[in-house]
C-alpha cells in the first residue's frame, strides 16, 4: 500500500509518501516546509497563509517523488508523463489550529477526487503514538506524547487509545515557548532552553502532579518570575526542564504501573529533548521497562507518521466518504474507533 501524507495542523506544511510494502520506514519521502514566526509564538492567521502558500508545494515534491519511484514506472513514459501511483491520501484530521486544518483538508479532498484515490482521516495525536509504536515494534505500549499543544499518556484497551493522564492546561511545548517569549527568545523556545540549562543549577519552581494529570501554569508563572528578579536565565531553564520533564516522568511511571504494560514509546516535538529521554531511560530501565523514542524527524510534526498510520487504516478499510471528512480542531484521540489493531482485541 503507497499512500500519500498530508500534515498541516500548526506549524508544519509537510507532505510524505509511504509504502508499506517497502516495510521500511527509514525509507519514508517526507517534505516539509516550516512556518516560522517573524515574531512572538504561533500566530493562526499567519500559520493558516503559511500553509495555504507551502501545502501545494509539499504536495507536488511528494507527488514527483512518488511518480519517480513507481515500481511499474518502466512503462517507456518519463517520470513527469506518469500518473501518480498512490492508493490513498492521508490527512491530519486534527487536532490543531482550525483555519490550518481546513486548508490541509481542502488540499486532501481535491486530491483525493483528481487522482481517484480513497481518503484517510488521520488523529494527529494518534499518528504520534502508532509511529512510535511502528518503528519500535513494541505491541502494547503506553505512549508519552510531548508535543507543542498536547500532553497526554496513552494506552490501548478495547478498541480504543485511553487517555489515562494528562495537561490540565496547556501543553508542554507551548509551555517552554510562553517563558522563552517572556526571555525575549525566538519561536521556538525548546531547544534553547535545552542549551542553556547545560549551565544551570537548580532554584526552587513547583511541581503539579495531580494523579494522572499535571498542569504546567504555575510553573510557568514562577519561572517567569524568577527571571524578571535576577535569577540567571540558565539556572531557571534547568530547573524548568528538570520539574517539567519529572512531572512527565513521574506520570508516565504511574502509567506503566496501572497499566501493566512494561514498554513506553515517546512521541511529540519536545521528544527531541535529550534530558526528557534520558529520564525516561532511567525510569523504564529501573522497572526493566523497553523504553524507545522514534527519530527526530518522527517526533516533531511530520507528514510521514500520517502516511504510516494512513496506511494501516486504509488496509483497515478505515475510509472517509467526502461528505464526512469535516475536520476536527478538537479531535481527541479517545475519539478514534482503532480499526486497525481490530484482531488485538481483549
Ligand atoms: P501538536 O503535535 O500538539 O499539535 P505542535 O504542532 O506544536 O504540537 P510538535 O512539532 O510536536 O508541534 O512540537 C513542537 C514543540 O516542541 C515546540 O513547542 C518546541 O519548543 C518543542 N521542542 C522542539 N525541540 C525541543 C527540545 N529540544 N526541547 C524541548 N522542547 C522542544
Amino acid at each position: 500500500t503507497r499512500v500519500l501524507g498530508i500534515e498541516g495542523t500548526a506549524w508544519a506544511a509537510s507532505a510524505a509518501v509511504y509504502d508499506s510494502d517497502a516495510d521500511d520506514v527509514g525509507s519514508v519521502f517526507i517534505e516539509t516546509d516550516a512556518y516560522e514566526p517573524e515574531s512572538g509564538g504561533i500566530h493562526p492567521r499567519e500559520a493558516a497563509e503559511h500553509m495555504h502558500d507551502a501545502i501545494p508545494r509539499v504536495v507536488e515534491r511528494a507527488l514527483e517523488y512518488a511518480r519517480e519511484t513507481h515500481r511499474d514506472g518502466e512503462d517507456g513514459r518519463p517520470p513527469d508523463e506518469r500518473s501518480a501511483p498512490i492508493d490513498a491520501v492521508a490527512f491530519s484530521r486534527g487536532p490543531g489550529l482550525g483555519p490550518c486544518l481546513r486548508i490541509v483538508g481542502t488540499a486532501a479532498r481535491a486530491l483525493s477526487q483528481t487522482l481517484e484515490v480513497p481518503l484517510v482521516g488521520v488523529n494527529h495525536m494518534v499518528a504520534h503514538l502508532e509511529i512510535g509504536r511502528h518503528t519500535s515494534g513494541f505491541s502494547t505500549p503506553v505512549c508519552l506524547n510531548a508535543s507543542g499543544a498536547n500532553a497526554h499518556l496513552l494506552a490501548y484497551r478495547n478498541g480504543r487509545y485511553r487517555v489515562l493522564g494528562e495537561t490540565m492546561d496547556t501543553g508542554v511545548g507551548n509551555a517552554i515557548d510562553k517563558f522563552t517569549r517572556h526571555v525575549g527568545w525566538s519561536h521556538p523556545g525548546g531547544p534553547k532552553v535545552e542549551a542553556a540549562a547545560e549551565d544551570g543549577e537548580y532554584v526552587d519552581l513547583p511541581y503539579v502532579v495531580k494523579g494522572m494529570d499535571f498542569s504546567f501554569s504555575g510553573i510557568m508563572s514562577a519561572a517567569k518570575q524568577r527571571y524578571d528578579e535576577g535569577v540567571p536565565v540558565e539556572d531557571v531553564c534547568y530547573s524548568l526542564q528538570e520539574n517539567i520533564f519529572a512531572m512527565l516522568t513521574e506520570v508516565s511511571e504511574r502509567a506503566l504501573s496501572l497499566s501493566g504494560s512494561d514498554e513506553l514509546v515517546l512521541g511529540g516535538g519536545v521528544g527531541q529533548n535529550d534530558r526528557l529521554r534520558e529520564m525516561l531511560a532511567a525510569m523504564c530501565d529501573q522497572r526493566g521497562a523497553e523504553f524507545h523514542a522514534p527519530d527526530a524527524r518522527f517526533l516533531r510534526d511530520n507528514a510521514g507518521m500520517i502516511a504510516v498510520l494512513g496506511a494501516k487504516m486504509y488496509d483497515a478499510g478505515d475510509t472517509l466518504a467526502l461528505e464526512d471528512s469535516r475536520v476536527d480542531p478538537n479531535y481527541r484521540p479517545d475519539q478514534v474507533p482503532v480499526r486497525w489493531r481490530a484482531d488485538e482485541d481483549d
